[in-house]
């Protein structure tokens, strides 16, 4: 059907069939079974892409269409690029959404048809070109198996680095909800996901494929069979050679490995090479580490900036010291994978503490890490038979490297350092084989393979040297032997050797020279002899040739051998690589060793923000305190301890900074850095949820305010007592009235149910007041100095609550024109002066009356988190009293008109004016 369509062609008017040339049938072979991808289709020293395609990439690369003739009667659209550019223009391609299948000549051109193969499939999550990949991140292809039937509700996850061959899997259980794994999503950020292509079953599916589309590059529909668990379970067993999957932990993990078995699947028919790189699968689990949301990773800026935020400063590219590609590559993933393990952790701050305090410990890492070349891409590229020979002198200069490297460190006794350095392995055997057979790559003779190394390629290579020799010393023997000064032996590429004479000296030409060629200064001759040497030498360098890529692809095998050594290595050197970063970051910036236990604390002396600290221009950063939790911090001992601190102030102050500060250096901690502070003691969390900044989605439907709650209701129903929470203007999005009154109540709830450190900030200065009244609460405010109508902002947090907002007065600053910060601040003090505002917030009274409505002893948390309230027992009413609820109870709202309901409203006020009138007689 393909070859009829495509040849289909308008003549005379006329649709009619056309019968495709023997050429045209083969590429149109090859290209039905690769539908969904660009075909680059080598022709000598092009890849071209036909009819559609030619189109697609002619526009994606901005490269001439032009059109070729199959056939008298066919003409088929087309676009080429130069074979040696292919990396480029294919990445090009890729990173714009394509899939490019490579077609390759599989023989060298002949007579008749030359045979083609697709070789491999470019797609944005299988790409191991080290060109087209980013240096300093991963590049995940994951992929997503959701549960049906009895399964409804989990959900597996597995991901493979194709450039290093990291392979792991993971599930989550039914109740756990989507959030969960789309903060995996966010933290593996994949460049492709695999998806079923069946159709979607749930609501949590469909949530998904949205999330999908927004944090990865490009989502791929694979059949629903690559995901059957029964099918994969047998694929991984088959990969690995093993009976069942109990080595790799995921057993048990039916979508686990459902979602592993895809990606084999999808490599198989994509990439076969790659496989040769997974040796092993590693099944984790969310509860090893912290459990952040999506939301709470954009608001916290620990390797983005937050889709609102102008800077494109982050905690990473704050301590991001690492001096190589592996390293830099850890440390992003270190940084999205807080520890929850006290002992793991320690282990860490021991090896950055140890380096921290020796700087000549620190001077050999660091002249071993310099110009590390990217051994963990490296190695992957060797594995798979794709190294070129520059790449393993490279590899072989780096591994000798380690040697004298080993030595030196291993005089460091500190445990997690030294566990690191036993695993760098010089691998001298690899380095060995590499020099034993390869020429350097700038080696005078132009050979790849190095004499002595092969006895048939030295056989060959001496036969022709007789013949090399006998041409090289031609144009002596024949200027002597004619007497003809200005001849010359020439070479190129269409004629070969050829004997070049001048028109003076044509008279002097012997009678063996055979005329080949008129010049426009002379004539070029060729003799019998010239030919057969000619044809000796060349003849000579083909099997030269072919047998030494023979030849190279065997080293390769043999030097694929060494890839899990070198993983270890390249492993441990990034390991190193971090440590050695977070202790430079920590000496740098002033950084101190956190004090880590299991305890309800949190107290930070002097903690700064990590980020904007080191990005203020020229002006210091005002360092601030926090004490939250059940202990007191050293030299606190007159202040009550508190589980949430409630943070007021005006506009500008620093409540979101310091609020991220806090999350930040918890964040650091927990990865085993040390933290921006005086001093820190940080019981250790199980999750964090931060709420900085709103904002709205509206092309989801979901607005601004809607947004907030669906955020606050998560955070309420999953945070637990081991939990930080970050809230930023909870109840911002409505009225005042209404606003106010739901910040209230969960600001009670988390004090009465959750008991999880929190920091709240609010605009909401009547909070305070509430606030003041909960024993587990301090309220603080941020500090400004108000003169003459200017304010300066402080930065700093005392105790006691701010009175305003000076919104108006950081408008101005903003730039907003005078009329209208002059009108507005007229409006305020008319406001303020008659208090006339029918959306104005509830007074003091009102709000503890509220809150007493509610005692906070009676509050219970039902399964979904909800806010219930047992209210207590209704003191007993008059009669009139009763009479006036009951009469309120019963109105028919709905069934009233406007001025019905004005007049009912007018007589229920009358009521229950003679009856507070008669209470108070
Ligand atoms: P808003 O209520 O308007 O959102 P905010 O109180 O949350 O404001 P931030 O956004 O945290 O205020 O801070 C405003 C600016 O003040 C920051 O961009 C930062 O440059 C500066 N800043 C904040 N905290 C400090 C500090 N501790 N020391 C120095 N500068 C600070």
């Amino acid at each position: 059907v393909a070859c009829r369509t495509a040849a289909t062609q308008q003549l005379r008017g006329k649709r009619v069939f056309i019968m495709p040339t023997p050429a045209r049938r083969q590429y149109l072979d090859i290209k039905s079974q690769f539908p969904d991808a660009l075909l680059m289709y080598q022709v000598g020293d092009f890849y071209e892409f036909f009819d559609a395609d030619a189109h697609a990439a002619s526009q994606a690369l901005h490269i001439a269409l032009t059109s070729r003739a199959y056939g008298p009667d066919e003409q088929v659209p087309l676009a080429g690029i130069p074979v040696h550019a292919l990396e480029t223009y294919a990445g090009r391609l890729v990173a714009q959404g394509f899939k490019v299948a490579i077609c390759e000549q599989v023989e060298p051109p002949g007579k008749g048809l030359v045979r083609r193969a697709v070789t491999r499939v470019l797609t944005p999550g299988t790409l191991v070109e080290p060109g087209l990949l980013p240096a300093a991140r991963d590049n995940y292809l994951v992929a997503l198996a959701f549960g049906r039937g009895h399964q409804s509700g989990q959900v597996g996850l597995a991901f493979v680095e194709a450039s290093t061959g990291a392979f792991a899997c993971t599930a989550w259980p039914a109740a756990t909800g989507p959030d969960a794994v789309h903060g995996e999503l966010l933290r593996l950020r994949p460049a492709e996901a695999l998806v079923g292509d069946q159709r979607t079953t749930s609501a949590f599916e469909a949530q998904s494929s949205v999330v999908l589309s927004d944090l990865v590059g490009t989502v791929t529909r694979c059949p629903a069979h690559y995901f059957d668990s029964g099918s994969s379970y047998l694929r991984l067993c088959r990969h690995f050679e093993t009976a069942n999957l109990g080595a790799f932990g995921c057993e048990n993990l039916p979508l686990a490995y459902a979602a592993a078995g895809a990606i084999l699947a999808y490599l198989e028919r994509m990439q076969p090479t790659l496989l040769r790189l997974i040796s092993g699968l590693t099944t984790y689990h969310s509860s090893d580490f912290v459990h952040v949301d999506a939301r709470t990773w954009n608001a916290l800026e620990i390797v983005e900036p937050s889709r609102s935020s102008t800077s494109k400063a982050t905690l990473l590219s704050t301590v991001d010291a690492t001096r190589t590609a592996m390293g830099a590559r850890l440390l992003r993933r270190t940084l999205m994978q807080p520890l929850t393990d006290l002992q793991m952790l320690e282990s860490r701050l021991d090896a950055v503490a140890a380096l921290h305090n020796d700087s000549g410990l620190r001077q050999h890492l660091a002249s071993l890490l310099d110009g590390m070349p990217d051994l963990e891409r490296l190695a992957a590229r060797v594995s798979q038979g794709t190294a070129q020979p520059r790449d393993l002198f490279i590899l072989a200069a780096a591994l000798s490297r380690l040697q004298s490297a080993r030595a030196i460190l291993a005089n460091c006794l500190t445990e997690p350092l030294l566990s690191a350095t036993v695993m760098l392995d010089p691998c001298a055997e690899f380095v060995l084989l590499i020099e034993s057979a390869l020429t350097t790559p700038d080696s005078a003779d132009g050979r790849m393979i190095r004499s002595g190394h092969n006895r048939d390629l030295d056989t060959i290579v001496d036969s022709i040297a007789a013949s090399r020799r006998w041409i090289a010393d031609l144009e002596r023997v024949e200027r002597e032997r004619t007497g003809i000064k200005s001849l010359h032996v020439t070479y190129n590429k269409v004629f070969g050797y050829a004997i070049d004479v001048t028109r003076a000296n044509l008279g002097r030409v012997p009678g063996n020279y055979e005329r080949r060629q008129t010049l426009a200064s002379g004539e070029r001759y060729v003799t019998t002899e010239l030919r057969e040497h000619e044809a000796r030498v060349f003849e000579g360098e083909e099997r030269i040739g072919a047998l030494e890529r023979q030849l190279y692809q065997s080293l390769l095998e043999r030097l694929g051998g060494f890839y899990k050594r070198m993983r270890a290595t390249a492993a441990a050197l990034a390991q190193l690589d971090v440590w050695l970063a977070l202790a430079e970051a920590a000496l740098v910036h002033g950084y101190v060793r956190p004090q880590l236990t299991h305890a309800h604390e949190l107290h930070i002396q002097a903690g700064r923000h990590p980020v904007v600290e080191a990005t203020l221009d020229g002006g210091t950063f005002m360092p601030n305190d926090t004490q939250l939790g059940d202990t007191r911090a050293p030299g606190t001992e007159d202040s009550a301890p508190a589980d949430i601190l409630l943070l007021t102030g005006p506009n500008m102050a620093g409540k979101s900074t310091y609020l991220r500060q806090v999350a930040q250096i918890v964040v650091l901690a927990q990865v085993g850095s040390f933290v921006p502070a005086d001093a820190a003691s940080i019981g250790l969390v199980d999750r964090i949820f931060a709420r900085v900044g709103a904002d709205d989605d509206l092309a989801r439907g979901v607005s601004t305010f809607m947004r907030e709650m669906t955020e606050t209701a998560y955070i309420l129903r999953h945070a637990t007592a081991q939990s930080l929470i970050v809230l930023d203007e909870v109840g911002r999005g409505t009225s005042t009235h209404d606003g106010l009154a739901i910040a209230q109540a969960v600001i009670e709830y988390l004090h009465d149910a959750v008991r999880a450190r929190t920091l709240f900030a609010t605009h909401f200065h009547e909070l305070a007041e509430v606030a003041e009244e909960l024993p587990n609460v301090h309220v603080a405010a941020m500090q400004v100095h108000e003169q003459a109508g200017q304010i300066v902002f402080l930065h700093r947090l005392a105790p006691g609550k701010a009175t305003r907002s000076y919104g108006v007065q950081v408008a101005r600053m903003a730039g907003l024109p005078h009329k209208v910060t002059a009108r507005a601040t007229q409006l305020l003090a008319t406001a303020d002066n008659s208090h006339t505002n029918t959306d104005q917030a509830p007074d003091r009274a009102s709000r503890t009356a509220m809150r007493e409505s509610h005692p906070s002893s009676k509050v219970i948390r039902d399964s979904g988190g909800c806010l219930e309230y047992i209210v207590p027992a209704v003191p007993a009413l008059s009669e009139s009293a009763r009479d006036l609820i009951m009469g309120v109870v019963s109105l028919n709202v709905a069934g009233m008109t406007p001025i019905e309901a004005i007049n009912v409203l007018y007589r229920l006020r009358e009521r229950a004016t003679t009856l507070l009138q008669s209470r108070n007689d």
